[in-house]
Parts: structure tokens; sequence; C-alpha cells
């Protein structure tokens, strides 16, 4: 899985803790102010202290969080939550923008209309995926191992990176669906939550991941 080995350009320094690319309102009304600061500086930060400390003197330590990921098995269960904690938090924050883009265009537009029909039957898989998740997890965007896009979900920290995986591949847009994400102003509506993303997306990010994966 050559894409794996590819190393995401917010880990070229190893292991650090990513810049939020935006002021914490940036995403007002639809992802509000004291949400982002709580859930990027409290819970992701912690995902990130607590992996640092789980490492320490393994052999995880030597290798990437991709190669981690691609052995989930050798390692603990603190580096796996963690480590996915602190992975699927930093992708997330890149492929969110105040730009306010409500769709894909060009090249890209096309390729999801290719695999799922058209953009709105897309919407419709990947709401599902984050709607129909129990209890904490994510929805996924990947480009699995053909080179197709697929929708996923996972439980609590995994992500498709992880070889023990259902839907292996490599993410290119996410969406945390634990309620740390959308409680404080969504509540229970986790649907209501749901909706607000799509008016945030960072496309054209997503479009460079994905012509990275492929
Ligand atoms: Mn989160």
């Amino acid at each position: 899985m050559d894409h794996v080995q590819t190393e995401e350009k917010i880990f070229q320094q190893k292991f650090n803790f990513p810049e939020l690319p935006y002021s914490y309102d940036a995403l007002e009304p639809y992802f509000d102010k004291q949400t982002m600061e709580i859930h990027y500086s409290k819970h992701h930060r912690a995902y990130y202290e607590k992996f640092l400390n789980a490492i320490k003197g393994t052999k995880a330590e030597d290798i990437s969080v991709e190669e981690i990921f691609n052995n989930i098995n050798e390692f603990s269960t603190a580096i796996r939550n963690n480590g996915g904690g602190y992975y699927n938090h930093s992708l997330f924050w890149t492929i969110l923008s105040p730009a306010k883009n409500s769709s894909p265009t060009g090249e890209f537009s096309e390729v999801i209309t290719k695999s799922f029909g058209s953009f709105e039957k897309f919407k419709e898989i990947f709401n599902n995926a984050a709607t129909m998740r129990f209890g904490s997890g994510w929805a996924w965007l990947s480009v699995n191992n053909n080179g197709d896009l697929q929708v996923s979900s996972s439980p609590n920290q995994d992500n498709p990176l992880m070889n023990d995986s259902e839907y292996q591949g490599t993410p290119i847009l996410n969406l945390d669906v634990w309620e740390h994400a959308y409680y404080l102003k969504y509540q229970n509506r986790r649907p209501d939550y749901i909706n607000a993303f799509w008016n945030i997306i960072n496309w054209e990010e997503v479009e460079k991941r994905y012509l990275r994966a492929i």
C-alpha cells in the first residue's frame, strides 16, 4: 500500500501538534466558537499528549503514525485510541474551511458523480454512515486499495488506515460524530450537526488529498 507510506503534509514534522488553520470562530454559525476551542485545545491536545506518553520507550517512537496504524495490533490500546485521536482530528481541521463552498468543483466533482451517481447521492450515503454510527466514532470518505472512493464509519478513534479496519484506505474527508464535537450547540441533534458540516467543507483540500492518494 504505497499511499499509506506517503507522509502526510501535517506529519512532515514528526508527531507535531498541528496549528488550527483558522480562528475558533471562523466556522460560525455552523460550528460554534466555544466547541471549536474546547475541541481543538482540550480534546485534540489531550489525545496528542496521551499518544506521546503511550509511545514513549516503544518502537512506535521510531516510525510514522501511518506505519503504526498499518500494524495496529502490535501496539497498545492507548496507542490505538490516542494515536487515532491525534491523527483523525489533525485531518479533520484541514478539511474544514470558512470559505463555505457547498460542493466540490471541477475534476473531483466528476469523480464523485462517477463513484456515487450524483453529489446528492454521495451526501445521502455519507450522512447515513455518520448518523447510523452508534455511540462515538467517525464517518469517512477514503480512497481504497483499488483507487476507488468509499464511504465508511468507524467506532471510537479508529480510522481506515488501521490494518484491521473493515474499510481500509487513505482517508480524504472525515467527520467527527463524538458528542464532544456537537453537544454544546446541537445537544442530541446529531443530524443537524451533520447537515451543518456540508457548509464548511474545504473541497480544495479534499481534492488535493484525493490526487495524492490515487
Ligand atoms: Mn473529536
